[in-house]
C-alpha cells in the first residue's frame, strides 16, 4: 500500500506509517494532541521566562551545580517567570536513593524559589522522567506516524562491527547512511522481527546532511555554525525509555520551557535537537550553555571538582556558616560582569533587583575564587542587623557547635548586644566572614569560655608596670558611664603614670614619656579580653560591666 500523505515508504514493501505505528506501539492510546491540552501555553506576562534545572538525582548539589541552577532562577524571578526542577532519572544506574530530596532540600537551603518541582508537584508535571514514559510513547509514535521514526533492530554486535568498520575506514562514527540498515525495512520485516519477540530501537529518521551547515544562536555564545545531523539517533531504547535529547525536547515543549539554560557540552548536539524540534513542528525555546565554573589549580584552570576541591562541596559553606546569600551575592558578579560595579553603589539593595542578562555573561569560564566570596560575606555579614546575625548564628551553632548554642541562646540580649558592638552603623565593622568565625572573636565576651587565658600583651609586658596600671585604674579611674568620661579618666591615669595622655603631645616630643594613652588602653584592653585586636573596648567594658572587669583585673594583680 502506498500513502503518498503519510510520506513513507520503508523498504520494498510500501505500507502507511500508520500502520507501522500500531504495530510498533499498539497499545499507546495517549495522543500528542491529548498532552497539547493537558499542558496548554502558559499565561503569563509578556516576557516572563520559564526555565529549569534539570539534573540527574546523582548526589547532592555541589558548587558547580548550584552556580548551573541559580542562573536559570534568577531570570525566571526577574522575569515573573517560572522556575521548574525536573529530574533526569532516564540513566537509571546514576541515581541515588533518597536523590530528589536531597536536591530538593539543597536549592531550598539556598532560598530558590522552585515553582514546580517533583515532592511540590505542579500543573506541568510529573516532574520526574521516569514518571513520563507515556508521554515519551506518544511523542515517539507520533514521529513514526509522520515517517520520522523508525524502528532498528540492530544487536549490539552488528552496532560493534559497524563502529569498527567505521573506525578503520576514518569515516564518522554513527547509525547514518548507508550504515542506517534498518532504515529500509519493509513493514513484513520489522513484523516478522516482532513475532519473533526480537527488541527494537526507536530511531530518527534524519533528513539533515552532514555537508550543509546549521546556524543557530546560543544566548550566551552568539551565532553558531555547524554541520547538520545527519545521524539516526535513538529516540527510544528497548525498555522504552528516551535518552536524553528526544526526552529533553519532549519535556521542555510540554512544560512549556522558554529558556534552556545547560552545560556547555551539549552544545554539539544542537543540530541534532533542533532537528528534533522541527521534526515535531514545535518553537523553539532559547538555548544558553553554560560555561562550567573553574578553579585555578596551580599554573593551569579547570572545571571545579567534587571529587578534588573541598570548597565544592555545599556542605564546606554550611559548615563554616558562610551565608547562602553571600554565595548567592558572589555568585551574580560570576553571572554578569557589570553586577560587582552596581553592587557597589548600590550596598544595601539585593542581587535580585539587578536586572541581569545573558549577554553580559562570559564567554570563558567563570573562575572561582573562594577568597572573593568570603571577602563579600564579610561585606554582607557587616550589614546585617544584630538581629539578623544573632538570629543566623543561633541557626548555625544549633548544628555545628552545641556548647555555643547553649551559651548563647542562655544570653540572649547580652550576646545581641555583643554582636552589636561597632554594627548598625555607617561604616559598621567586618569582622566576620562566616558565623563560624564569631566565637573565636568574641569568646572572651562569655566567662564560660574564658579560661586558660595565655595574654598577648602589646608594648608594656612588664608584669609590675601592668599591675601598677590596673591597681590604679580600679582604684581611681574606672567609669564607663560615658564614652567621654571613660576616655578622660584613661587619658588622666595616662599621665598620672607618666604616659602622654594625647597623641601629638607624644608624637611631639616622646622622651618625655614612658609612651602613650594608647599604651595604657592596650593593657586594659588586653587584660579583659587577653587579645590586642577587639572592636571598640569602651562597649565592651560597659557590656561586661563592673564585677566582670574586677574580677578579671584582679585575676592578674593576683597572678
Ligand atoms: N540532565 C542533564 C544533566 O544533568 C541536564 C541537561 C539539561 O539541562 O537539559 O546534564
Amino acid at each position: 500500500m502506498i500513502n503518498d500523505k503519510m510520506g513513507i515508504v520503508i523498504g520494498s514493501d510500501n505500507m502507511t506509517n500508520k500502520l507501522l505505528a500500531d504495530l510498533l506501539y499498539p497499545n499507546v492510546t495517549m495522543t500528542i494532541e491529548d498532552c497539547e491540552k493537558k499542558y496548554p501555553e502558559r499565561n503569563l506576562k509578556e516576557g516572563a521566562m520559564v526555565t529549569r534545572f534539570a539534573p540527574s538525582p546523582t548526589g547532592r548539589v555541589h558548587m558547580g551545580s548550584l552556580f548551573a541552577s541559580f542562573i536559570p532562577e534568577v531570570f525566571a524571578r526577574q522575569t515573573d517567570g517560572t522556575f521548574i526542577l525536573r529530574i533526569e532519572d532516564t540513566d537509571g544506574k546514576r541515581t541515588i536513593e533518597n536523590g530528589i530530596q536531597l536536591i530538593l532540600d539543597d536549592l531550598k537551603d539556598y532560598n530558590f524559589q522552585i515553582d514546580e518541582n517533583p515532592i511540590d508537584g505542579g500543573e506541568y508535571g510529573p516532574y520526574i522522567q521516569t514518571e513520563r514514559l507515556e508521554i515519551y510513547r506518544a511523542f515517539a509514535r507520533y514521529l513514526v506516524e509522520i515517517g520520522r521514526a523508525y524502528p532498528c533492530f540492530c544487536s549490539e554486535e552488528e552496532l560493534d562491527a559497524m563502529r569498527k568498520e567505521q573506525e578503520e575506514k576514518k569515516e564518522r562514527i554513527g547509525y547514518y547512511g548507508k550504515y542506517a540498515k534498518c532504515r529500509n525495512l519493509t513493514y513484513d520485516e520489522v513484523k516478522k522481527h516482532l513475532d519473533n519477540g526480537d527488541k527494537f530501537v526507536l530511531r530518527l529518521k534524519s533528513m539533515g546532511d552532514f555537508n550543509k551547515k546549521i546556524v543557530f544562536k546560543d544566548l550566551i555564545k552568539g551565532t553558531i555554525e555547524l554541520p547538520q545531523n545527519d545521524i539516526d539517533h535513538v529516540l527510544i531504547k528497548s525498555d522504552g525509555v528516551p535518552p536524553y535529547a528526544f526526552a529533553h525536547v519532549v519535556d521542555d515543549h510540554l512544560m512549556r520551557v522558554t529558556h534552556v539554560t545547560r552545560d556547555d557540552s551539549y552544545i554539539s548536539s544542537v543540530p541534532y535537537h533542533l532537528e528534533l524540534w522541527n521534526a515535531f513542528g514545535f518553537k523553539v525555546p532559547k538555548y544558553a550553555h553554560l560555561l562550567p565554573l573553574c578553579i585555578k589549580d596551580g599554573e593551569t584552570v579547570r572545571k571545579i571538582s567534587k571529587r578534588k576541591d573541598p570548597e565544592a562541596a555545599i556542605s564546606f559553606y554550611s559548615e563554616r556558616g558562610i551565608p547562602e546569600e553571600a554565595v548567592k551575592l558572589y555568585f551574580a558578579t560570576l553571572l554578569n560582569s557589570n553586577f560587582e560595579e552596581w553592587y557597589l553603589q548600590n550596598q544595601d539593595k539585593s542581587y535580585k533587583d539587578f536586572t541581569f542578562t545573558f549577554n553580559k555573561m562570559s564567554k570563558s569560564g567563570p573562575l572561582f575564587d573562594l577568597e572573593k566570596l568570603l571577602n563579600i560575606s564579610k561585606n554582607y555579614i557587616s550589614k546585617l542587623s544584630k538581629d539578623e546575625v544573632y538570629y543566623n548564628l543561633v541557626k548555625w551553632a544549633k548544628t555545628y557547635d552545641n556548647d555555643f548554642y547553649a551559651l548563647i541562646t542562655k544570653y540572649e540580649e547580652y550576646t545581641k548586644n555583643i554582636l552589636n558592638i561597632e554594627r548598625e552603623q555607617r561604616k559598621p565593622r567586618k569582622d566576620y566572614a562566616c558565623y563560624s568565625d564569631i566565637k573565636g572573636q568574641i569568646f572572651y565576651m562569655y566567662d564560660e569560655l574564658y579560661n586558660d587565658i595565655k595574654y598577648d600583651w602589646g608594648s608594656i609586658t612588664d608584669i609590675d608596670e601592668i599591675r601598677k596600671i590596673l591597681n590604679l585604674y580600679l582604684e581611681k579611674y574606672y567609669d564607663v558611664s560615658d564614652k567621654d568620661v571613660w576616655f578622660e579618666k584613661i587619658k588622666l591615669l595616662s599621665e598620672e603614670l607618666g604616659y602622654a595622655g594625647n597623641m601629638k603631645d607624644y608624637r611631639d616630643n616622646p622622651e618625655h614619656y614612658k609612651g602613650s594613652v594608647a599604651d595604657i588602653s592596650n593593657v586594659l584592653r588586653v587584660s579583659l579580653t587577653s587579645s590586642q585586636v577587639t572592636p571598640d573596648l569602651y562597649e565592651i567594658m560597659r557590656l561586661l560591666g563592673k564585677e566582670r572587669i574586677e574580677k578579671r583585673m584582679e585575676a592578674i594583680l593576683e597572678k
